[in-house]
């Protein structure tokens, strides 16, 4: 490239708005498609574990509080998820949904990644058990629903 022609592409990029994009002060609309977020009614769940079994990448977990009364936390692991829908697809009693809100998981902790849903009162009670016998709530690897 000539002196010439890159000083004329420069003087035409003055004059042109930036391609690029200032995130995060701008940000565009995501499209209603966007499987960003996984989530999940624990009023309609059955406990029968087909997500579980049916995930690719071992992302959720169903921890079985009391059965009888079916009190589940289900425990996601958002770093996990290739955001496949399949669990959506494989639950028979709509519990599971994915949302194009909260897209942006960017964290410099592993922490924010597990996610547990469920009941309030379910999830805390989870995650007192666990503070009480030291037992991390983020395992590394997922548990082997089989
Ligand atoms: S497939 Fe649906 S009903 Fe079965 S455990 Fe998963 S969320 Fe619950
Ligand atoms: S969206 Fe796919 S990878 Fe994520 S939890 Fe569901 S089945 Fe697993």
């Amino acid at each position: 490239m000539t002196i010439g022609v890159m000083l004329r592409d420069v003087l035409k990029s003055l004059f042109k708005r930036p391609v690029t994009e200032l995130y995060p002060f701008e940000r565009k609309t995501v499209p209603l498609e966007l499987r960003a977020e996984l989530t999940w009614d624990p009023t309609k769940c059955s406990g029968c574990q087909l997500c579980i079994k049916d995930c690719p990448a071992g992302a959720i977990e169903l921890v079985v509080l009391d059965k009888v009364n079916k009190r589940f936390v289900m425990r996601y692991h958002r770093d996990r998820c290739v955001y496949c829908a399949q669990c959506v697809q494989s639950c028979r009693f709509n519990c599971l949904n994915m949302t194009n809100e909260q897209w942006e998981h960017a964290a410099l902790s592993k922490e924010p990644f597990v996610v547990h849903y469920g009941r309030d009162e379910d999830v805390q009670f989870l995650l007192e058990k666990a503070a009480k016998e030291g037992v991390e709530e983020c395992p590394d690897q997922p548990t082997d629903p089989n």
